[in-house]
Protein backbone atom coordinates (compact mmCIF):
# COMPACT_ATOMS: atom_id res chain seq x y z
CA UNK A 1 0.00 0.00 0.00
CA UNK A 2 2.94 2.35 0.59
CA UNK A 3 4.50 2.22 -2.36
CA UNK A 4 0.94 2.88 -4.27
CA UNK A 5 0.54 5.60 -2.31
CA UNK A 6 4.41 7.02 -2.99
CA UNK A 7 3.30 7.04 -6.81
CA UNK A 8 0.50 9.99 -5.97
CA UNK A 9 3.02 12.15 -3.71
CA UNK A 10 3.39 14.65 -6.56
CA UNK A 11 -0.11 14.44 -7.65
CA UNK A 12 -3.16 17.49 -7.43
CA UNK A 13 -5.35 16.40 -5.27
CA UNK A 14 -8.61 16.63 -7.72
CA UNK A 15 -12.04 14.81 -7.83
CA UNK A 16 -12.56 13.17 -11.14
CA UNK A 17 -15.05 15.81 -11.75
CA UNK A 18 -12.34 18.58 -11.36
CA UNK A 19 -12.48 20.16 -7.61
CA UNK A 20 -9.43 20.60 -6.04
CA UNK A 21 -8.94 20.56 -2.46
CA UNK A 22 -5.72 21.56 -1.30
CA UNK A 23 -4.37 19.41 1.01
CA UNK A 24 -2.40 20.63 3.99
CA UNK A 25 -0.29 19.74 7.12
CA UNK A 26 -1.21 19.78 11.06
CA UNK A 27 2.00 20.18 12.48
CA UNK A 28 3.32 20.53 16.47
CA UNK A 29 7.13 20.05 15.54
CA UNK A 30 9.59 20.22 12.91
CA UNK A 31 9.60 16.73 12.71
CA UNK A 32 6.26 16.28 11.42
CA UNK A 33 7.17 18.99 8.87
CA UNK A 34 9.58 16.53 7.54
CA UNK A 35 6.70 14.11 7.27
CA UNK A 36 4.16 16.27 5.32
CA UNK A 37 6.62 17.38 2.86
CA UNK A 38 7.53 13.94 1.81
CA UNK A 39 3.92 13.48 2.11
CA UNK A 40 3.97 16.04 -0.92
CA UNK A 41 1.69 18.46 1.38
CA UNK A 42 0.41 21.69 -0.64
CA UNK A 43 1.31 23.84 2.78
CA UNK A 44 0.58 24.11 6.55
CA UNK A 45 -2.89 24.70 7.50
CA UNK A 46 -2.38 24.16 11.09
CA UNK A 47 1.01 25.18 12.82
CA UNK A 48 0.59 24.39 16.35
CA UNK A 49 3.39 26.46 18.07
CA UNK A 50 2.62 25.23 21.88
CA UNK A 51 5.51 23.09 21.67
CA UNK A 52 7.70 26.46 21.22
CA UNK A 53 6.61 27.60 24.62
CA UNK A 54 6.83 24.28 26.64
CA UNK A 55 10.32 23.35 25.22
CA UNK A 56 11.71 25.96 28.12
CA UNK A 57 11.12 27.05 31.23
CA UNK A 58 10.23 30.64 30.25
CA UNK A 59 8.80 32.49 27.66
CA UNK A 60 10.06 32.14 24.35
CA UNK A 61 11.99 35.47 23.30
CA UNK A 62 11.10 36.85 19.63
CA UNK A 63 14.24 35.86 17.93
CA UNK A 64 13.37 32.39 18.95
CA UNK A 65 10.23 32.18 17.77
CA UNK A 66 10.90 34.07 14.31
CA UNK A 67 13.60 31.59 14.13
CA UNK A 68 11.28 28.74 14.12
CA UNK A 69 8.84 29.99 11.70
CA UNK A 70 11.47 31.45 8.89
CA UNK A 71 12.89 27.96 8.88
CA UNK A 72 9.22 26.26 8.63
CA UNK A 73 8.42 29.49 6.18
CA UNK A 74 11.49 28.76 4.15
CA UNK A 75 11.08 24.66 3.73
CA UNK A 76 7.83 25.43 2.59
CA UNK A 77 8.92 27.43 -0.14
CA UNK A 78 5.87 29.80 -1.04
CA UNK A 79 3.03 26.69 -0.24
CA UNK A 80 0.53 28.17 2.52
CA UNK A 81 1.88 28.47 6.44
CA UNK A 82 -0.81 29.11 8.67
CA UNK A 83 0.47 30.19 12.11
CA UNK A 84 -2.01 29.52 14.85
CA UNK A 85 -1.08 32.01 17.75
CA UNK A 86 -0.53 30.37 21.59
CA UNK A 87 -3.55 28.19 22.53
CA UNK A 88 -2.02 26.83 26.22
CA UNK A 89 -4.77 26.11 28.14
CA UNK A 90 -7.41 23.17 28.71
CA UNK A 91 -5.11 20.37 28.35
CA UNK A 92 -1.71 21.99 27.41
CA UNK A 93 -0.12 23.92 30.55
CA UNK A 94 2.57 25.46 31.11
CA UNK A 95 4.85 24.76 34.07
CA UNK A 96 6.46 28.18 34.28
CA UNK A 97 2.81 29.68 33.55
CA UNK A 98 0.63 31.26 36.46
CA UNK A 99 -2.26 28.57 35.71
CA UNK A 100 -4.92 28.55 38.43
CA UNK A 101 -6.90 25.83 39.52
CA UNK A 102 -9.69 25.57 36.87
CA UNK A 103 -13.15 23.81 38.12
CA UNK A 104 -13.51 23.71 33.67
CA UNK A 105 -10.16 23.90 32.30
CA UNK A 106 -11.76 23.75 28.83
CA UNK A 107 -14.48 26.59 29.29
CA UNK A 108 -11.61 28.64 31.44
CA UNK A 109 -8.62 30.88 30.80
CA UNK A 110 -6.78 29.43 27.81
CA UNK A 111 -5.90 30.52 24.09
CA UNK A 112 -6.91 33.71 22.43
CA UNK A 113 -8.39 34.47 26.16
CA UNK A 114 -4.85 34.03 27.29
CA UNK A 115 -3.33 36.46 24.85
CA UNK A 116 -5.81 39.09 24.93
CA UNK A 117 -4.94 39.02 28.63
CA UNK A 118 -1.35 38.58 28.60
CA UNK A 119 -1.32 41.35 25.51
CA UNK A 120 2.96 41.19 25.92
CA UNK A 121 3.03 37.65 25.55
CA UNK A 122 1.03 37.99 22.73
CA UNK A 123 2.46 40.63 20.67
CA UNK A 124 5.68 39.43 20.94
CA UNK A 125 4.23 36.06 19.05
CA UNK A 126 2.91 38.49 16.73
CA UNK A 127 6.11 40.29 15.67
CA UNK A 128 7.78 37.04 15.31
CA UNK A 129 5.46 35.71 12.73
CA UNK A 130 5.35 38.96 11.28
CA UNK A 131 8.91 39.02 10.69
CA UNK A 132 8.63 35.63 9.42
CA UNK A 133 6.31 36.73 6.71
CA UNK A 134 8.79 38.00 4.82
CA UNK A 135 10.19 34.50 3.84
CA UNK A 136 7.19 32.94 2.50
CA UNK A 137 3.29 33.00 2.57
CA UNK A 138 2.62 33.79 6.37
CA UNK A 139 -0.63 33.38 7.76
CA UNK A 140 -1.88 34.01 11.07
CA UNK A 141 -4.67 32.21 12.64
CA UNK A 142 -6.23 32.95 15.98
CA UNK A 143 -7.84 29.81 18.21
CA UNK A 144 -10.77 29.76 20.23
CA UNK A 145 -12.59 32.67 18.86
CA UNK A 146 -16.40 32.84 20.16
CA UNK A 147 -17.06 37.00 19.23
CA UNK A 148 -16.71 40.00 17.01
CA UNK A 149 -15.01 42.03 19.81
CA UNK A 150 -12.01 39.31 20.36
CA UNK A 151 -11.15 39.54 16.31
CA UNK A 152 -10.92 43.23 16.98
CA UNK A 153 -9.25 43.74 20.31
CA UNK A 154 -6.84 40.33 18.56
CA UNK A 155 -6.52 42.69 15.53
CA UNK A 156 -5.33 45.81 17.42
CA UNK A 157 -2.75 44.31 18.84
CA UNK A 158 -1.74 42.96 15.98
CA UNK A 159 -1.69 46.55 14.60
CA UNK A 160 1.00 47.46 17.01
CA UNK A 161 2.81 44.61 16.37
CA UNK A 162 3.23 45.75 12.49
CA UNK A 163 3.92 49.49 14.04
CA UNK A 164 6.32 48.66 16.00
CA UNK A 165 7.93 46.89 13.30
CA UNK A 166 7.82 50.11 11.03
CA UNK A 167 9.55 51.23 13.82
CA UNK A 168 12.71 48.94 13.70
CA UNK A 169 12.86 49.05 10.67
CA UNK A 170 12.20 45.57 10.02
CA UNK A 171 10.46 43.79 7.24
CA UNK A 172 6.85 41.64 7.38
CA UNK A 173 4.20 41.23 4.61
CA UNK A 174 1.94 44.22 4.56
CA UNK A 175 -1.17 42.28 3.44
CA UNK A 176 -0.28 39.01 5.89
CA UNK A 177 -3.97 37.37 5.62
CA UNK A 178 -5.50 36.71 9.05
CA UNK A 179 -8.17 34.09 9.85
CA UNK A 180 -9.95 32.71 12.83
CA UNK A 181 -10.64 29.21 13.94
CA UNK A 182 -14.54 27.90 14.15
CA UNK A 183 -14.07 25.71 16.94
CA UNK A 184 -17.12 26.86 19.15
CA UNK A 185 -20.53 26.76 18.63
CA UNK A 186 -20.84 30.81 19.13
CA UNK A 187 -18.43 31.13 16.34
CA UNK A 188 -20.74 29.07 14.28
CA UNK A 189 -23.67 30.62 15.36
CA UNK A 190 -22.56 34.46 14.19
CA UNK A 191 -20.48 33.08 10.85
CA UNK A 192 -21.77 35.53 8.99
CA UNK A 193 -20.63 38.32 11.16
CA UNK A 194 -17.02 36.88 11.56
CA UNK A 195 -16.89 36.44 8.11
CA UNK A 196 -16.71 40.53 8.09
CA UNK A 197 -13.65 40.48 10.21
CA UNK A 198 -11.27 37.98 8.41
CA UNK A 199 -9.52 36.53 5.66
CA UNK A 200 -10.11 32.89 6.18
CA UNK A 201 -11.77 30.44 8.35
CA UNK A 202 -10.50 27.33 9.47
CA UNK A 203 -12.88 24.50 11.29
CA UNK A 204 -11.58 22.82 14.85
CA UNK A 205 -13.45 20.04 14.54
CA UNK A 206 -11.87 18.61 17.93
CA UNK A 207 -13.21 21.58 19.88
CA UNK A 208 -16.42 22.36 17.73
CA UNK A 209 -17.34 18.42 18.01
CA UNK A 210 -16.65 19.06 21.82
CA UNK A 211 -18.37 21.93 23.12
CA UNK A 212 -21.95 21.30 20.55
CA UNK A 213 -21.99 17.84 22.39
CA UNK A 214 -20.87 19.45 25.39
CA UNK A 215 -18.76 16.46 25.90
CA UNK A 216 -15.07 16.59 26.94
CA UNK A 217 -13.20 15.41 24.56
CA UNK A 218 -10.32 13.64 26.91
CA UNK A 219 -12.77 12.38 29.19
CA UNK A 220 -12.68 8.28 28.58
CA UNK A 221 -15.83 7.27 30.13
CA UNK A 222 -17.66 9.17 27.76
CA UNK A 223 -16.26 8.64 24.47
CA UNK A 224 -18.77 7.02 22.90
CA UNK A 225 -20.67 10.00 22.93
CA UNK A 226 -18.20 11.95 20.80
CA UNK A 227 -19.78 11.79 17.44
CA UNK A 228 -18.24 13.64 14.87
CA UNK A 229 -21.13 12.37 12.93
CA UNK A 230 -24.03 13.73 14.63
CA UNK A 231 -26.76 15.29 12.96
CA UNK A 232 -25.99 18.58 14.74
CA UNK A 233 -22.48 18.55 13.81
CA UNK A 234 -23.45 18.12 10.22
CA UNK A 235 -25.28 21.31 10.73
CA UNK A 236 -22.53 23.28 12.31
CA UNK A 237 -20.84 22.51 9.62
CA UNK A 238 -23.07 23.54 6.31
CA UNK A 239 -23.89 26.66 8.32
CA UNK A 240 -19.96 27.48 8.75
CA UNK A 241 -19.17 26.71 5.10
CA UNK A 242 -22.25 28.69 3.71
CA UNK A 243 -21.29 31.99 5.76
CA UNK A 244 -17.97 32.08 4.23
CA UNK A 245 -18.90 31.07 0.58
CA UNK A 246 -21.47 33.64 0.82
CA UNK A 247 -18.95 36.48 2.25
CA UNK A 248 -16.36 35.08 -0.42
CA UNK A 249 -13.76 33.89 1.75
CA UNK A 250 -11.49 30.87 2.19
CA UNK A 251 -12.28 27.90 4.39
CA UNK A 252 -10.72 25.01 5.33
CA UNK A 253 -11.10 22.21 8.11
CA UNK A 254 -8.23 21.11 10.64
CA UNK A 255 -9.65 19.07 13.25
CA UNK A 256 -9.39 15.11 13.04
CA UNK A 257 -12.37 14.94 10.88
CA UNK A 258 -9.97 16.71 7.71
CA UNK A 259 -7.89 13.35 7.92
CA UNK A 260 -11.00 10.94 8.77
CA UNK A 261 -11.83 9.12 5.23
CA UNK A 262 -15.63 8.81 5.99
CA UNK A 263 -15.86 12.26 6.19
CA UNK A 264 -14.47 13.51 2.78
CA UNK A 265 -17.93 13.24 0.86
CA UNK A 266 -18.96 15.77 2.83
CA UNK A 267 -16.24 17.83 2.46
CA UNK A 268 -16.71 17.96 -1.48
CA UNK A 269 -20.30 18.46 -0.91
CA UNK A 270 -19.59 21.44 1.30
CA UNK A 271 -16.95 23.13 -1.57
CA UNK A 272 -14.73 23.36 0.75
CA UNK A 273 -11.15 24.79 -0.04
CA UNK A 274 -8.55 23.64 1.75
CA UNK A 275 -8.43 19.95 4.48
CA UNK A 276 -5.20 20.07 6.70
CA UNK A 277 -4.62 16.67 8.53
CA UNK A 278 -1.93 15.04 10.60
CA UNK A 279 0.98 14.28 7.91
CA UNK A 280 0.16 10.48 7.69
CA UNK A 281 -3.28 11.23 6.43
CA UNK A 282 -2.18 13.35 3.66
CA UNK A 283 -1.99 10.59 1.16
CA UNK A 284 -5.02 8.16 1.65
CA UNK A 285 -6.97 11.37 1.37
CA UNK A 286 -5.21 12.29 -1.61
CA UNK A 287 -6.08 8.94 -3.09
CA UNK A 288 -9.33 8.60 -2.25
CA UNK A 289 -10.01 12.19 -3.40
CA UNK A 290 -9.22 10.86 -6.78
CA UNK A 291 -11.34 8.63 -7.29
CA UNK A 292 -14.51 10.74 -5.93
CA UNK A 293 -17.01 13.01 -8.08
CA UNK A 294 -17.98 16.03 -5.86
CA UNK A 295 -21.85 16.04 -8.15
CA UNK A 296 -22.05 12.26 -6.22
CA UNK A 297 -20.73 13.60 -2.94
CA UNK A 298 -23.59 16.29 -3.21
CA UNK A 299 -26.84 14.26 -3.61
CA UNK A 300 -25.24 11.93 -0.79
CA UNK A 301 -25.02 15.21 1.75
CA UNK A 302 -28.38 15.55 1.09
CA UNK A 303 -29.43 12.93 1.69
CA UNK A 304 -27.84 12.44 5.32
CA UNK A 305 -28.86 16.33 5.94
CA UNK A 306 -32.12 14.21 6.08
CA UNK A 307 -30.72 11.49 8.69
CA UNK A 308 -32.49 11.25 12.05
CA UNK A 309 -29.38 9.67 14.05
CA UNK A 310 -25.85 9.18 13.56
CA UNK A 311 -26.32 5.75 13.18
CA UNK A 312 -28.00 6.29 9.99
CA UNK A 313 -25.34 8.73 9.01
CA UNK A 314 -22.57 6.43 9.37
CA UNK A 315 -24.91 3.62 7.21
CA UNK A 316 -25.56 5.94 4.34
CA UNK A 317 -21.32 6.97 4.31
CA UNK A 318 -20.54 3.21 4.74
CA UNK A 319 -22.87 2.10 1.57
CA UNK A 320 -21.33 5.24 -0.44
CA UNK A 321 -17.92 3.74 0.23
CA UNK A 322 -18.73 -0.13 -0.86
CA UNK A 323 -19.84 1.88 -3.94
CA UNK A 324 -16.94 3.01 -4.80
CA UNK A 325 -14.56 1.03 -7.42
C1 LIG B 1 -9.50 21.60 16.87
O1 LIG B 1 -9.99 21.97 17.94
O2 LIG B 1 -10.16 20.97 16.00
C2 LIG B 1 -8.09 21.85 16.55
C3 LIG B 1 -7.61 21.59 15.35
O3 LIG B 1 -7.29 22.38 17.52
P1 LIG B 1 -6.70 21.54 18.74
O4 LIG B 1 -6.93 20.08 18.43
O5 LIG B 1 -5.27 21.92 18.81
O6 LIG B 1 -7.52 22.04 19.87
MG1 LIG C 1 -9.02 23.46 19.21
Amino acid sequence: ASQRLKGIVSFQPVTQDGKEIELGANISSLKELDVALASGTNGVGLFRTEFIYMDRNRLPKEEEQFEVYRNVAEKLSGRPLIIRTLDIGGDKKLDYFEHREEENPFLGYRAIRVCLDKTDLFKTQLKAILRASAFGKVKIMYPLISSVEEVQAANRVLSEAKQELEEEGRAYDRQIEVGIMIELPAAVMIANLLAGEVDFFSIGTNDLVQFTLAVDRMNDQISHLYEPFHPAVLRMLKMTVEAAKEAGIHVGVCGEMAGDLRALPIWLALDVDELSMSAHAILPIKERLLCLKQQDSRSLFQELLTCRTSLRIHEMLAAFDNGLP
